[in-house]
Order: C-alpha cells, then structure tokens, then sequence
C-alpha cells in the first residue's frame, strides 16, 4: 500500500520565502514516501532493487536543485565596492551557466545568462553576478521571471544607471515531451535604466554578448 501523508511534522524551521506557503516543512520520510508514490505512478515497482536507494537520492538532490529558496540574493549582493577609479563603462559577464527547473512540469531548463550594467554607485564582485544567477535558477521558475528577477535585484542592490539581463535556455519540457521540439532555445531579455531608454545600448549590450569569445 502506498502511504499516506496526513499530517505534517516538524523537521526543524521553514526559511526564507517558503515562510509564506508552509508552516511545516515535511520530514525526510515524508519526502521519501512521496517519491515512491510518483515511481509507481510511473508503472515501477519502488521496491526493487536497483530502485530501494533513490527516494533518499532524490530527496537529497531536490536539496541542491532547489537550495535556492534558502538563499537570500540581499545578502550576497550587500557588499558594493564604491571606489571603481573612474570606471563608468559597461561591465558584462557573460556565459553564466545555470540549470533550473520549470514550474509548469518541474523537468529541467539550462542555458546560460549574460548581465551587464553600467555601474554608478558602485560595483560588485564578478562572481557573485553568477550566485545571483543561481539562487533564482535553483527555485521553480519561468525563465521570464528569472530574468526579471535577476535584473530586479541587481537594480536594487546596485542602483547602475542601466542593467541588461540576457538568458538563452533550452527547455526539457519542449524537448522530451509535448511539441518536442529538439535543439529549439528560448531567448528572454530585461533592460532598465538606459538600456531600456536607449535602442543603441541594447544594440551595444547584445553585440558584446554575442561578439567571439577570447
Ligand atoms: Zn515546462
């Protein structure tokens, strides 16, 4: 028989922005138990051998495919270096891989992200543009949110007179199910600030994205 949850129990305290949906965060047996129901969904027996192991596997990787819930993008954006000597051009980081999972199916996009923005206040440090990335790619997402997500923030913590996000991802839910429509990619983009107000540096931002790589 397949067990049931009905009742939740306390396995230490829910963070960040699943507080608002869940005042009980499931043990790991109830993680497990719902595992095995959606292998036998799938027409397999959870029981067999070479299966016995994965609902723990899969309840430890859900952990790392989604961490990024428990991750706060303030905290690693909250250190801006303010003396840049001078520099006032575009900094562009791009070809920043991610791997997230949509929302609508949770099968897997990857694809890669590009930033760029113009520094006023300040800057930061190169890598934590891709902790940014990855914070919102390890949650369930749209990769139209995500980009919005990623320039909001780096808008906020950074206050640049222009940030351009760029993310190109090939969707799993397209490729192995539904249309599937193999090797097709999705391209999203946000502009604020004067790349929004000026076509000339959206033209700039994605030549430099696109332009040979070293
Ligand atoms: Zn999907």
């Amino acid at each position: 028989m397949i067990p049931v949850v009905k009742s939740l129990s306390v396995e230490g305290a829910v963070s960040s922005s699943a507080d608002k949906f869940l005042t009980r965060r499931p043990s790991q047996e109830e993680a497990e138990a719902a595992v095995r129901t959606l292998i036998l969904w799938a027409g397999d027996n959870p029981a067999r051998e070479g299966l016995a192991e994965t609902p723990r596997r899969v309840a430890k990787a859900y952990k790392e495919f989604y961490k990024g819930y428990g991750e706060d993008p303030h905290h690693i954006l909250d250190r801006v270096f303010e003396e840049v000597e001078g520099y006032g051009d575009m900094v562009l980081v791009r070809d920043i891989p991610f791997y997230s999972h949509c929302e609508h199916h949770m099968v897997p996009f990857v694809g890669k992200a590009h930033i760029g923005y113009y520094p006023a206040k300040g800057v930061v440090g190169l890598s934590k543009l891709a902790r940014i990335v990855d914070v919102y790619a390890r949650r369930l997402q749209t990769q139209e949110t995500m980009t919005a997500q990623i320039a909001d923030m780096i808008e906020e913590a950074l206050e640049p007179r222009g940030v351009a996000v760029l993310i190109e991802a090939e969707h799993m839910c397209m490729s192995m199910r539904g249309v599937q429509k193999q090797g097709s990619s999705t391209m999203t983009t946000q502009y604020r600030g004067l790349f929004r107000d000026d076509p000339a540096e959206q033209v700039r931002f994605f030549t430099m994205v696109k332009s040979p790589g070293l």
